[in-house]
């Protein structure tokens, strides 16, 4: 029986030695201490032993059986500190780790060239107004001094829906609608898309223009070019000069086609240039008084002058873009190319 005692000793401490769970501990507890467990078995076997062996004999079962519940209670306390460790170590967080940079969204840069645009003006006191891109023949030509049968329709190739209707092919006709409803002095900037039969590197059917028109007493051609000059030392630098060479549009009178001064090589000529320091940007011009006279205005009375420029000849040349086409593809890395070459004004 002794042998038995110390059989069970060792079998005990060592599954409760061996047990790598609180759970498989709780198992060995019952195999060795529980109701039907070898132990309890052991002590109540103690019957068939000689009445004077009783005595000894359960006082070492009883000396085994604290000693087991001490390992066990020992066992279990390490078994759950090291449980805790795991789950700890399994849900670390390095609070020291970067976090993920959120994608930030960026402004398309012909949004930005009209937005700088805005500003420019806006400063100079320009009301910033709007028009249809659906627009009436009437106009987007006639008003504009262009009649049905005039050569400058085939200045532009221009979409029709039918004889009255049609894509308007310029932010002009904005000008007319404005004058139509209000008195000088005006003052407007009219942004927009514009549309016209032609898709190239350099032209997209789909394209962006800024219209300017001030119209007052004593407006003259100084006013127009003052302006001008402002404007183009704001968008492209302060060392920016401007040159005026005569032109013909329809609706002014007399017209002119303003270079500045080359962005790429400051005027020493260049291959964006073609050598010739100089970058047509814009035409512009004198209201032609027949068109004063169209919306009701006295020519007499008062004069204005207007100017229209692309947006995406401007974005060109300010980015160094040679293909027009680059801004509609809406490839992300071209344009998160020229948005790190942000700092303007949006
Ligand atoms: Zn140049």
């Amino acid at each position: 029986m002794l042998n038995k005692v110390e059989e069970i000793r060792k079998s005990a401490l060592q599954a409760c030695g061996q047990a790598g769970s609180v759970r498989e501990l709780e198992e060995a507890r019952v195999r060795f201490l529980g109701k039907k467990g070898e132990l309890t078995l052991l002590l109540r076997s103690t019957g068939q032993l000689p009445a004077e062996e009783r005595p000894r004999f359960g006082k070492l079962v009883n000396q085994l059986r604290d000693e087991l519940e001490t390992a066990w209670e020992q066992r279990e306390q390490q078994l759950f500190l090291e449980e805790e460790e795991r789950r700890l170590a399994a849900e670390a967080l390095d609070v020291t780790l970067p976090g993920r940079p959120a994608v930030r969204g960026g402004v398309h840069p012909i949004t930005r060239i009209i937005e700088e645009t805005k500003a420019i003006f806006m400063n100079m006191s320009y009301e910033i107004v709007e028009g249809p891109e659906v627009e009436l023949d009437y106009y987007n030509f006639e008003a504009l001094n262009i009649p049905p049968d005039h050569p400058a329709r085939d200045m532009q190739d221009t979409f029709f829906f039918n004889e009255q209707l049609l894509l308007r092919s310029q932010t002009s006709p904005v000008q007319i609608r404005v004058m139509e409803n209000r008195q000088p002095p005006l003052r407007i900037l009219a942004p927009g898309k514009v549309y016209r039969a032609d898709s190239d590197i350099t032209h997209s059917p789909m394209f962006h223009q800024i219209e300017g028109l001030v119209v007052d007493r004593g407006i003259t051609f100084a006013d127009l070019k003052g302006t001008l000059q402002l404007f183009a030392r704001r968008m492209f630098g302060p060392d920016t000069k401007i040159r005026l060479r005569p032109s013909y549009f329809p609706f002014t009178e007399p017209s002119a086609e303003v270079d500045v001064s080359c962005i790429m090589c400051a005027g020493k000529g260049c291959r964006v240039c073609k050598d010739s320091g100089w970058l047509e940007i814009l035409g512009s011009g004198m209201v032609d008084p027949r068109v004063l006279q169209g919306v009701g205005y006295d020519p007499r009375e008062v004069s204005g002058f207007a100017f229209g420029m692309g947006v995406e000849r401007i974005a060109m040349l300010k980015y160094g873009v040679n293909d027009i086409r680059l801004f509609f593809e809406n490839d992300v890395r071209f344009l998160k190319q020229l948005g790190r070459q942000g700092g303007l004004v949006c």
